[in-house]
């Protein structure tokens, strides 16, 4: 295992609706409850993307911050380069879109996106908004996902992507699946923050860097994850 893990936290000033900073907080907690030492270097969006970082998060935003979040990106090239040396990428929502080829923007306008993931996003017909669960991946190995949506977005995925999971409640991807990946390049719509509904999913990221992980008391996050899937599944 390795000694220090480093987090990046790509644009709180822009990017960061519905608890997705949670995120970060997650990954740190359950680094640290592990004896692993975890720092974040929070950056904002007037400042250089760090390039040695081992998992970068994006979160999700309103339509006009995630376009000047992704210029930035695009002219920083700092996370493309970190990508290129192996590191983990977690994206949320718009997040999630800007990390793709090309996606809708605030007057449905196609938007380049950073290209990190072959994906393609315009607008759906209606607001996506609430309870999300979805069945992941059998080959990732997790249990039923559970997050909250809210994006008017709908993306389209190309041959270079596997959906995170397929759809059981809510909107996702739009098309039955939700999320995706390729390689350690995650994205998806579930806010809530994701990884606190879905502490398996953090373990996973995690693990990607440093390598198998031992069970910690999960007990919390098993009762958020049951009162939600229940909401949402009994319905
Ligand atoms: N602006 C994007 C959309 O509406 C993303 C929204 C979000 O991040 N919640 O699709």
């Amino acid at each position: 295992m390795q000694s220090d893990l480093c987090l990046v936290w790509i644009y709180p000033d822009l990017l960061s609706t519905y608890g997705d900073q949670g995120n970060v907080l997650v990954l740190e907690h359950r680094a640290r409850a592990r004896g692993i030492p975890a720092r974040t270097i929070h950056v904002r969006s007037s400042d250089p993307v760090p390039q040695q970082g081992h998992i970068y998060l994006i979160g999700g935003g309103e339509d006009r911050p995630q376009i000047l979040a992704t210029e930035r990106l695009r002219r920083d090239g700092g996370l493309h380069a970190a990508v290129a040396n192996g590191a983990v990428v977690f994206a949320v929502c718009a997040g999630y879109q800007l990390i793709g080829r090309v996606y809708a923007g605030d007057e449905g306008q196609p938007v380049e996106g950073v290209g990190l993931l072959d994906i393609s996003s315009g607008r759906g017909q209606r607001r996506a908004v609430g309870e999300l669960a979805a069945e992941p991946d059998p080959a990732l190995g997790l249990p039923t996902l559970t997050g909250f949506e809210n994006h008017m977005g709908v993306t389209t995925l190309g041959p270079g992507v596997r959906p995170l999971a397929r759809t059981v409640a809510g909107v996702g991807n739009g098309d039955g699946t939700e999320g995706c990946y390729a390689g350690r390049v995650v994205g998806t719509y579930m806010h809530g923050p994701a990884l606190a509904r879905n502490p398996a999913l953090a373990d996973l990221l995690l693990s990607w860097v440093v390598g198998a992980l031992p069970p910690m008391d999960d007990t919390w996050y098993e009762r958020l994850r049951q009162e939600r899937l229940a909401a949402v599944l009994s319905k």
